[in-house]
């Protein structure tokens, strides 16, 4: 066994308080995140209500690049103050998402329904991820840097490509893995219009992390496994944070921090629901 299974994880109590258990409650997700589960979830028709940006400074200046690009971006504008009301208050992360067109990344029959807070079929039985997900798990990752931007971070899991597109601005460099060459594809075609300089989209098995561009300050798992695999503990840099959905059935977002050469601590946040990490390449 390796030094990352002896330590790791560790027992949700000796992580949490009694305060963050009955936050972790409170946050109980009804709604998928990266899985739709037809029988039990319904698609919310039709575009979140459009207003400018209202309360929150921080999406004032995207707005007026929303308004440019017409109602879909104003889209994007009210889809971060939804996302801003249920408790995600990382600047950075909000205006991101308030500037990533999400409408480049579903298909054209859902394209209405791209700003709504929900994941979405993207083919290959694959989805793009809930909005609030993306925002919790990047705000998670953010929590030490503060105003900063992250420096290096890796995506497990493009799908087509949005949270690679919002993790590009707020990092300096950005590495993303997809297993589904098709989706790899689709990511590449989607993400060209954005033109993003600082993005690589990489297609292989995510398991197996990136050696050759870590460490990582960062790392954002957008799949399911029984337990993250052991070379993603060793490719986050002393400090940094790793966020991962673990289980089957029933899955919870595990963050981990790096204290040191062969330490790290862990912390369960809400439950949640992704599709299921893969090995190997298809
Ligand atoms: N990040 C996406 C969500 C994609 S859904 C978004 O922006 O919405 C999760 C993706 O993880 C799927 O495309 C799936 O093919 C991919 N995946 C699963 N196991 C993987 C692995 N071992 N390596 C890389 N990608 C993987």
């Amino acid at each position: 066994m390796s030094e990352v299974s002896k330590k790791f994880p560790l027992p949700l109590s000796s992580v949490m308080g009694h305060a963050q258990k009955g936050r972790q409650s409170a946050f109980r997700q009804q709604i998928a995140d990266t899985a739709l589960r037809p029988d039990k979830e319904r698609i919310r028709p039709g575009l979140l209500p459009s207003k400018t940006a209202g309360h929150l400074g921080v999406l004032a200046s995207s707005s007026k690049a929303a308004q440019k690009g017409g109602d879909l971006i104003r889209g994007a504008v009210a889809m971060a103050e939804k996302i801003a009301s249920q408790g995600i208050t990382d600047k950075m992360v909000l205006s991101a998402l308030s500037t990533v067109p999400r409408h480049f990344f579903v298909a054209q029959g859902f394209s209405q329904q791209a700003y709504a807070d929900t994941a979405l079929p993207i083919g290959h039985q694959q989805t793009i991820s809930r909005p609030y997900i993306v925002a919790r798990m990047i705000e998670a990752v953010r929590r030490d840097v503060g105003s900063r931007k992250l420096s290096k971070v890796l995506e497990i899991g493009t799908g087509c490509g949005y949270q690679a597109a919002v993790l590009s601005r707020v990092a300096d460099e950005v590495y993303s893995i997809e297993r589904i060459k098709a989706l790899y594809e689709l990511a590449r075609s989607n993400l060209r219009r954005l033109r993003i300089p600082n993005l690589r989209l990489q297609y292989g098995d995510g398991m197996l992390g990136l050696p050759q561009a870590a460490p990582f300050e960062a790392i954002v798992v957008a799949a399911a496994g029984l337990k993250i695999p052991d070379a993603l503990f060793s490719q986050l840099s002393i400090g940094g944070y790793m966020i991962a959905p673990v289980g089957d059935e029933k899955q919870t977002l595990q963050l981990t921090k790096r204290t040191g050469e062969r330490q790290w601590q862990s912390m369960m946040l809400e439950d949640c629901y992704f599709v299921p990490l893969r090995q190997g390449v298809v």
